[in-house]
């Protein structure tokens, strides 16, 4: 059976009291045994003063006839303590308590003299202290009036001839035992029931603390976890309503530099990668079907020209030209958005091979010529040897899209150049066009799938599908370069490739 919830933080809040508990009663209770011994060793001195003023008085009295009646001992703890027989501060028991002989000779001789026995035991008594004095046989020589009835034996314990002192509690009784010089014993008692009352109150007052201080600390650890946890639960309602399909939402980090706010910061990192990834999903695959449907209507009204009646071997063939061009488009797209899938799901293996970039900028040069022929181009080549790894298949790839952009984008009769050059490792590649050039707000873009600058100009022709240029940058980036593009309108552009740079 679960008493607690399993909830970090009813765990944390049982331990940090269970640990709160034992701390605090370990405390308590060393206090509380402190204090008792504190207490007995003052009482200890209480009934250990008296004896320099009672031993010189008791040996100057006279050896008294034994004690003829023995007090009952009353019982110490008993509510109605008090004075009562054979208790208080009353008459002194036993013919030993009347001043003794010699006492009266120094009164007779007029001698400076202190209190007598009977008024140093008198004063005792009123603090509820008791004297009781043994003779060197053990037997009984005084006793005072408020002596326990049951007048204790002398103790067992009490080494005859060796040690001075000797403290003791029996029944409910302090106990201070003094070896007299003359021999016997002389012994000092109190009642302990008011210390041991003192403790107890004292006692109760501690557990009511230490309750108290349990108490506070539970509150404290409550509000003090609940603090601490408040972002875990930030955490999983914002991912609970994230999974629910709000995507934008992100987690509030207040303490950065806590390991929450660390961790929040890596989840809304997460969070707004899998944002990204989700709209361009969502963004591509609208767009591929866009793309697709504009030759696909072609292809169909096409057809359905061609069908509808009896048409002319020209009309036909005309019919049939435009179907194969959108087709063509058509597998234009379909082999971009493979490639661009791949790239997406990290199947883009490159298989780099050392070789000069410059063989194969001239190889793509010389395969473009025929176009650029058909458009009246100069290209003009300035290339340097530049040895590195790449894949060739897909850098060829990457430089006709850039080349025959060139081509496509120039005007008639203008000029491509197309320079190499390569420093300690540090290849530079630019194409030059003395095309249209590239607005500024559209330059950010151009890199983007499916972006066009001039959409009506190409959208259903068989000329730009908007892939290209996310192809070649997919390409250039996975060789561990990068691609920028500069352009001025009306005087042409020029893409920059550059390869082995730090960082
Ligand atoms: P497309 O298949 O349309 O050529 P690209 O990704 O290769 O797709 O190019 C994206 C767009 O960038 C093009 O539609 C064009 O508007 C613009 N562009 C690319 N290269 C050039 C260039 N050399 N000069 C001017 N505009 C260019």
């Amino acid at each position: 059976m679960r008493f607690f919830p399993q909830t970090i933080r009813w765990r944390i809040q049982l331990w940090h009291t269970l640990l709160l508990v034992v701390i605090i009663a370990a405390l308590l209770a060393a206090f509380y045994q402190n204090q008792r011994e504190i207490s007995y060793q003052a009482l200890d001195r209480e009934l250990n003063s008296p004896i320099t003023r009672l031993l010189p008085r008791m040996e100057r009295r006279r050896e008294p006839p034994p004690r003829t009646r023995r007090v009952p001992r009353p019982d110490p703890l008993d509510d109605e303590f008090g004075p009562g027989p054979g208790r208080g501060p009353g008459p002194l028991r036993g013919p030993g308590i009347e001043d003794g002989p010699s006492e009266r000779r120094q009164e007779d001789r007029g001698e400076e003299r202190g209190p007598t026995l009977d008024e140093v035991v008198e004063d005792l008594a009123e603090d509820d202290i008791f004297v009781i004095q043994w003779d060197r046989d053990g037997e009984l020589r005084f006793a005072s009036g408020n002596a326990p009835e049951d007048l204790t034996p002398i103790p067992e314990e009490v080494p005859r001839g060796g040690e001075r002192l000797t403290k003791r509690t029996v029944d409910g009784y302090r106990e201070v035992i003094h070896a007299s010089p003359g021999g016997g014993f002389v012994l000092v008692g109190t009642s302990i029931k008011p210390f041991e009352d003192n403790l107890e109150s004292l006692a109760v007052r501690l557990v009511g603390t230490g309750v108290l201080i349990v108490g506070g600390g539970f509150l404290v650890g409550w509000l003090l976890i609940g603090r601490s946890l408040k972002p875990i639960r930030e955490i999983s309602d914002t991912a609970h309503r994230i999974s629910d399909g709000d995507l934008s939402d992100r987690i509030q980090i207040r303490e950065d530099r806590s390991e929450l706010g660390t961790l929040s910061a890596v989840l809304n990192e997460t969070f707004e990668k899998l944002e990204t990834s989700f709209e361009h999903q969502v963004r591509f695959t609208a767009d591929a079907s866009h793309e697709m449907r504009t030759p696909i209507a072609v292809i169909l009204a096409k057809s359905q020209f061609a069908l509808k009646r009896e048409r002319s071997s020209g009309k036909y063939q005309e019919a049939l030209q435009t179907c194969m061009d959108s087709a063509q488009h058509m597998r234009t797209l379909t082999d971009g958005l493979l490639e661009l899938s791949k790239v997406d799901s990290g199947e883009f293996n490159l298989r780099k091979e050392e070789g000069d970039l410059e063989d194969l900028t001239r190889e793509v040069v010389r395969m473009i010529e025929p176009l650029a022929d058909e458009k009246q181009l100069t290209i003009s080549c300035e290339l340097s040897p530049a040895r590195m790894k790449f894949d060739s298949q897909k850098m060829r790839q990457a430089l006709l899209n850039l080349l025959s952009n060139a081509v496509k984008y120039n005007r008639e009769e203008g000029e491509i150049g197309v320079k190499l050059t390569s420093v300690d490792g540090r290849v530079l590649l630019s194409i030059r066009d003395t095309g249209p050039g590239i607005s500024e707000e559209a330059l950010p873009h151009v890199f983007e799938r499916f972006y066009r600058v001039d959409k009506a100009r190409t959208r259903g022709g068989r000329s730009g599908t908007g892939l290209g240029l996310a192809i070649t940058k997919a390409i250039i980036e996975a060789h561990g370069g990068r691609i920028e593009v500069k352009s001025e309108v009306g005087v042409g552009s020029v893409f920059e490739l550059r390869f082995g740079e730090r960082n």
